[in-house]
C-alpha cells in the first residue's frame, strides 16, 4: 500500500517550501521531497536561493561593499581605520554560517508546521503518484490528492565555454573561490554577472565582462541603465558589449577566451572564467512519460496563470514555470497554490513583481518603464528625482542615481517605478504596495514621508510627475492644467 498524503511537494526551494508550509498550516497532510545536500552531506532545504543563490551572493555582496566603504569612503567621513584588507576565507566562513543557519531554519519550520520532509529524489508518475527515492535505500511509491512541482532551475551551459569546476565556473563555483584571482572573466553582463563581477572586483580582481548584446540591461529603463553602466565602469568593471564568445582553452592555469566584437577576433586571458548566461528550468528525471504534465517550447512546465499543469491535481511553481526566475515570485506562487487547493481564491499579480540587482548602487524596478510604454505606443507621464538632491543620501555620502515614477496620464495611476540608487531594493517595495492598491502619483504626493530619509526621493519623484517636486526644478511638460 502506497503512503498517502493530501499534498506532496517536489523541491524545497523558496517556491516549494512556501507551498509546503502553507499547505500544512491549512491542515493538509503534507510531505516535501528535496534532494539537495549541504557541505556536511546532510539535507539542505531552501533550494538554489538559500544554498547557492540569493543568500550566499548577498552575504558576499554586503561584506565586499563594507570593505570598499571602509577602504575608499570612511576617510572622507572622518573615520580613520588604517590599512583595510579582505580576508576572503573569513568572508566565506560568514557566508557558510548564514547558509547553514537558514537551511536548518527551513528544516525547523517544516518540523514546527508538521511538514514531513523526505530527503531524496521525487518523480511524478501518472494519477498523482510519486516515486520517492531516498538518498540511501529503495524507492517507494507515494500517493497524493495534489502534487506541487517546484524543482527550480540550473545554470545554462554554452559549448564555447564548458564548465570544468576549476577554471571555468558557474555561479555556484564563483561563490566559492578561496581567494580573489588576479583576473576574472565573466560571460554575460546580466544579473548574476553584475553581482558576482562586483564581488570579485571589490575583493581585488580585475574583472572583464563579455556581453553578447549591444544594449546594457535591456530590461531596465534606458536612462537608468546608462547611468548604471557608467558607474559600474568607473568602479572598475570592464564591461564589453556586443561581444560573441567563440571558444575557450585552459592553458598553463589560465583560461584563454576567444571572442568577436565590432573590431574582429579578440582574445582575453584570465585566471578564472565565470559563465553567467542565464538559467534553464530543471526537469531532468522529474516526469514519467505518462504523468500528463507538458513542457512548453522552452522547456518550462506548461501552466496557466494559476500554476495548474495539464495533469489534473498537479501544479507547478517557481523557476520551472514561465515568468521571471525570482525567489519571491516562486514564493507567492507556492502560497497561491496552497490556498487554492483548500478552496481559497488568491491570484498572483504578475504586473507587480519587483526586480532588484544588488550592485552598489542597487537597481530596482517594478511594472512598466517609460521606454516600454513608448515602444508599445501607450502614453505615460514621468517624474524623476535625483539622490543628489536628497539630504539623507548626501549626509550618508551615498547620493548617486535617481528615482523614476511612471504613471497613466488619464488616471494618474502608478504604472511602474525604476530606481538606481542606495537601498533601491528597500525603496521599491513602496511602489509595489502602491501598485497593489492602485495608488496614483497624487496619492504618493499627499502621503507624509519621514525626514530625512531616502524614501523622500520616491515622494519627490511622485510630486515631479505633476511638476511639484520641491527640491529640483519642476518638469513643466507633466504639469497638470
Ligand atoms: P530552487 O530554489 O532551484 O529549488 C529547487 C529545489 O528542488 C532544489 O533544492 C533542487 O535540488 C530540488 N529538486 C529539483 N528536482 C528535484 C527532484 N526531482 N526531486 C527532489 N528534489 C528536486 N532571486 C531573487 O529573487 N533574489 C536574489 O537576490 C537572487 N539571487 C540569486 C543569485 C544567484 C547566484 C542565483 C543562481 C540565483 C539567484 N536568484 C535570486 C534566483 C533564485 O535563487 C531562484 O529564483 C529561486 O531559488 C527559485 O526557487 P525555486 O523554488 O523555484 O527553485
Ligand atoms: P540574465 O538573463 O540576467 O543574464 C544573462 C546575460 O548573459 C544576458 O545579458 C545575456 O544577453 C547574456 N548572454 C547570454 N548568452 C551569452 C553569450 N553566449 N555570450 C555573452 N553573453 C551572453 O541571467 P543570469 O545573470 O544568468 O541570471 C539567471 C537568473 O537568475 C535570472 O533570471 C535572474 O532573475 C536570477 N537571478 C536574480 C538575482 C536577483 O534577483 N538579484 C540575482 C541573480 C540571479
Amino acid at each position: 500500500m502506497a503512503d498517502k498524503y493530501d499534498v506532496i511537494v517536489i523541491g524545497a526551494g523558496p517556491a516549494g517550501y512556501h507551498a509546503a508550509i502553507r499547505c500544512a498550516q491549512l491542515g493538509l497532510k503534507t510531505a516535501c521531497i528535496d534532494k539537495s545536500l549541504g557541505e556536511d552531506g546532510k539535507p539542505a532545504y531552501g533550494g538554489t536561493c538559500l544554498n547557492w543563490g540569493c543568500i550566499p551572493s548577498k552575504a558576499l555582496l554586503d561584506a565586499s561593499h563594507k570593505l570598499v566603504e571602509a577602504r575608499d569612503k570612511f576617510a572622507d567621513l572622518g573615520i580613520k581605520v588604517g590599512r583595510v584588507a579582505a580576508d576572503v576565507p573569513k568572508m566565506m566562513e560568514h557566508k557558510a554560517a548564514v547558509v547553514k543557519q537558514l537551511t536548518s531554519g527551513v528544516a525547523g519550520l517544516f518540523k514546527a508546521n508538521g511538514v514531513e520532509d523526505l530527503p531524496g529524489t521525487g518523480k511524478l508518475l501518472a494519477n498523482r503518484k510519486v516515486e520517492y527515492t531516498p538518498h540511501e535505500g529503495d524507492s517507494r511509491t507515494l500517493e497524493a490528492e495534489s502534487v506541487i512541482l517546484a524543482p527550480g532551475s540550473v545554470p545554462v551551459e554554452i559549448d564555447a565555454a564548458p564548465m570544468d569546476g576549476q577554471y571555468i565556473l558557474d555561479s555556484t563555483g564563483a561563490l566559492e573561490m578561496e581567494k580573489a584571482p588576479k583576473t576574472v572573466g565573466v560571460i554575460g553582463a546580466g544579473v548574476i554577472g553584475l553581482e558576482l563581477g562586483s564581488v570579485w572586483s571589490r575583493l581585488g580582481s580585475e574583472v572583464v565582462m563579455l556581453e553578447a548584446l549591444d544594449d546594457f540591461l535591456p530590461q531596465v529603463d534606458r536612462r537608468l541603465a546608462q547611468d548604471a553602466l557608467r558607474t559600474f565602469r568607473k568602479q572598475g568593471l570592464d564591461i564589453r558589449l556586443g561581444t560573441r564568445v567563440t571558444g575557450t582553452e585552459v592553458k598553463n592555469r589560465k583560461v584563454e577566451v576567444s571572442y568577436k566584437d565590432k573590431e574582429g577576433d579578440q582574445t582575453l586571458k584570465v585566471d578564472r572564467l565565470i559563465v553567467a548566461v542565464g538559467r534553464r528550468p530543471f526537469t531532468d528525471g522529474l516526469l514519467s512519460a505518462d504523468c500528463g504534465v507538458n513542457l512548453d517550447e522552452r522547456g518550462f512546465i506548461y501552466v496557466n496563470d494559476l500554476c495548474v499543469t495539464d495533469a489534473p491535481g498537479v501544479y507547478a511553481v517557481g523557476d520551472v514555470v514561465r515568468g521571471p526566475m525570482l525567489a519571491h515570485k516562486g514564493m507567492e506562487e507556492g502560497l497561491m497554490v496552497a490556498e487554492r487547493i483548500t478552496g481559497r481564491k488568491p491570484v498572483v499579480n504578475y504586473d507587480a513583481v519587483p526586480s532588484v540587482i544588488y550592485t552598489h548602487p542597487e537597481i530596482a524596478w517594478v511594472g512598466r518603464s517609460e521606454d516600454e510604454l513608448k515602444r508599445s505606443g501607450d502614453a505615460c507621464q514621468v517624474g524623476s528625482f535625483p539622490f543628489a538632491a536628497s539630504g539623507r543620501a548626501l549626509a550618508a555620502a551615498d547620493a548617486e542615481g535617481s528615482v523614476k515614477v511612471v504613471t497613466d496620464p488619464e488616471t494618474d495611476r502608478i504604472l511602474g517605478m525604476q530606481i538606481f540608487g542606495p537601498q533601491a531594493s528597500e525603496l521599491i517595495a513602496q511602489a509595489v504596495i502602491g501598485m497593489e492598491f492602485s495608488a496614483s502619483a497624487e496619492d504618493f504626493g499627499l502621503t507624509m514621508f519621514a525626514h530625512p530619509t531616502l524614501s523622500e526621493a520616491v515622494h519627490e519623484a511622485a510630486l515631479a510627475v505633476h511638476g511639484h517636486a520641491i527640491h529640483v526644478a519642476s518638469r513643466k511638460r507633466n504639469k497638470k492644467k
